[in-house]
């Protein structure tokens, strides 16, 4: 059947546990994600060290890219050329790109929300020059040369992209900026992100826009932008801005928004990777998140392993010289293609080694683990036993 351009996106919670965490189906022309569900980091147009083959092999629905990094290199008409995003990965599933601002901002401001989000960055130098009406004015990382990203420049780049969803531009600010600072920045990106919507309007293509709440830390702010975003024609909405100074805070700032968020738009988190920290979003009614936690943390020698199995940092660090002559797979139970074929001391040995296959079987370990915990979780949900879930995997909400 042709469906109209936009018919081709929908979202459907089907099932709600009384906790508030949902289950539903995200349709988009490249499949249907089943919600609550993971959005893995391609940063530059892959997920480092995989091909996608491998990445849907570990059970993946959906990943992300990053225009930012993409605009720089290759630049959006190459990616266009190369048949867009999906073609030039090899990459048949949903993909999310975001619009360019967060690494802007947050190279810009400091990393504090980074450091809280578990999502450093690489501050070499100063990237945002300075913010005006018209957009942010940045330093490339590639060349140094002063750039201007405007609504309509971001839109105009994911267009070419071609992602599926996409998100407008919106000011990251900082977790020290006080209230008269986030206020206007928060209408300043309500400004930003209707003229973002008119764009996407005039422009075409088979996308579907999301809305971005700020308001940062201030209750008033976050409660103006709930409703700034629900009135408006957004597919869907996500969490941005600053969570708070901690890990408490970050939580009551996602409960605070889910209280006041659109009902039945698509909820994405920005940024947040941890399980406890998924598994309370999950419970506020948060149907996507993204970070680039699991794939870093293989670079770095950790694989993930149930909360029960960690010391409170929910992996192992398989560098770890008790893991050089274990003959074990990191989990038994586990079917991803590491767990299958690699003992921890072989893959300790890779790391020794400067192997990057090491990094490649446990992105491979972990990719699998995240799938397969929201696998379970949307099972839960649908079970009615989401509490339950929660309770054995070490969270007590
Ligand atoms: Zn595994």
């Amino acid at each position: 059947m042709m469906l109209l351009d936009g018919a081709e996106f929908s979202f459907s919670p089907t099932a709600i546990d009384p906790s508030g965490a949902r289950h539903g189906l995200l349709q988009t022309p490249h499949g249907t994600i089943a919600t609550p569900a993971f959005l893995f980091c391609g940063t530059r147009g892959a997920i480092k060290g995989l091909t996608a083959e491998q990445v849907r092999q570990c059970g993946t629905q959906v990943i992300l890219a990053n225009t930012y990094h993409l605009s720089l290199q290759p630049g959006a008409e190459t990616v266009a050329q190369l048949g867009g995003l999906h073609r030039m990965m090899d990459w048949s599933g949903p993909m999310l790109t975001d619009s360019g601002g967060f690494q802007i901002f947050s190279l810009g401001h400091g990393g504090v929300a980074r450091e809280i989000k578990g999502c450093r960055g690489r501050p070499t130098a100063r990237t945002l020059i300075k913010i005006t009406e018209d957009g942010a004015w940045f330093r490339s990382y590639r060349g140094g040369g002063i750039h201007l990203l405007s609504p309509e420049s971001s839109i105009q780049i994911q267009r070419l992209l071609g992602a599926d969803l996409v998100l407008p531009l919106d000011e990251c600010t900082p977790f020290h900026a006080d209230r008269t600072y986030t206020a206007d920045a928060t209408r300043r990106s309500h400004r930003w992100e209707l003229r973002s919507l008119e764009e996407f309007r005039r422009s075409t293509g088979k996308q579907a826009i999301y809305g971005i709440v700020q308001g940062g830390i201030y209750e008033d702010l976050r409660r103006e932008s709930c409703a700034f975003v629900g009135e408006h024609a957004f597919f869907g909405q996500a969490i941005g801005g600053s969570l708070g100074g901690n890990r408490e805070q970050m939580r009551e700032i996602v409960a605070m928004v889910c209280g006041q968020k659109h009902p039945t738009k698509p909820t994405h988190l920005l940024g947040i990777g941890g399980l406890g920290d998924i598994m309370h979003g999950i419970g506020c009614g948060v149907d996507t998140f993204d970070c680039v936690h699991p794939t870093r943390l293989a670079r770095h020698g950790g694989a993930i392993v149930p909360p029960s199995l960690s010391d409170g940092t929910g992996h192992w660090n398989l560098k770890n010289a008790r893991f050089a002559k274990d003959p074990n797979p990191i989990d038994a139970s586990c079917p991803c293609h590491a767990c299958r074929t690699a003992s921890r001391g072989y893959i300790h040995h890779l790391f020794r080694a400067g192997e990057t296959l090491g990094g490649q079987l446990l992105a491979i370990h972990n990719i699998t683990f995240i799938n397969r915990f929201f696998a379970a979780a949307r099972e839960a949900i649908l079970a009615g036993r989401w509490r339950e879930f929660c309770r054995i995997n070490g969270e007590n909400i």
